[in-house]
């Protein structure tokens, strides 16, 4: 082999590299434990559009975990603005996932988390009208269209309008 084959052959290698890299998704779970089934809605005039709120009757205070392994980037509060206590998780790849209106958060920036692992309570806080989880999957920062295990979910079912989803997240 000459030397510029080489060359050329282990640029190409790095390219194969990085656009596999790129490519490599994680597969996000429902950000509940396994079995639990929650409500889905999403709706035209929601804020970002793309986001689902998830919802259970007497929800308030059951756990959210981590929708795919990753590292803890935010923890805020913004308090009754907005999103509330939030938690935002950097699973690599430009994939980040974001978890909003929390009660309480158990984890900090920097944390390396699990699928599966638990990240705090859902809440009310923010500009939230009764307890739901606010959920949002971002490619470098751009709002993507949702999935859970790999399948898209439902848009739009309008304001009042659900579609249960059931999580197979860490199920054994
Ligand atoms: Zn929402």
């Amino acid at each position: 082999m000459n030397r510029s084959f080489v060359r050329f052959a282990t640029a190409a290698l790095g390219l194969v590299l990085s656009a596999s890299a790129v490519a490599a998704a994680p597969k996000f779970q429902m950000p509940f434990p396994c079995k639990q089934v929650w409500h889905g809605n999403t709706r035209e005039d929601h804020s970002p559009k793309l986001a689902v709120d998830l919802s259970r009757a007497k929800g308030e205070g059951d756990k959210v975990v981590a929708a795919a392994k990753g590292r803890v980037s935010k923890v805020r509060n913004l308090g009754n603005r907005s999103y509330g206590k939030y938690v935002v998780i950097d699973h690599g790849g430009g994939w980040s996932t974001l978890y909003a209106h929390l009660n309480a958060y158990s984890v900090k920036v920097g944390d390396r988390l699990e699928q599966g692992q638990a990240l705090g309570t859902v809440g009310n806080t923010g500009t939230s009208f009764g307890a739901h989880l606010h959920h949002e999957q971002l490619l470098n920062g751009a709002l993507q269209k949702i999935k859970f295990d790999g399948r898209g979910i439902h848009y739009y079912d309008g304001r009042d309008r659900y579609t249960d989803y059931k999580s197979a997240n860490r199920c054994p």
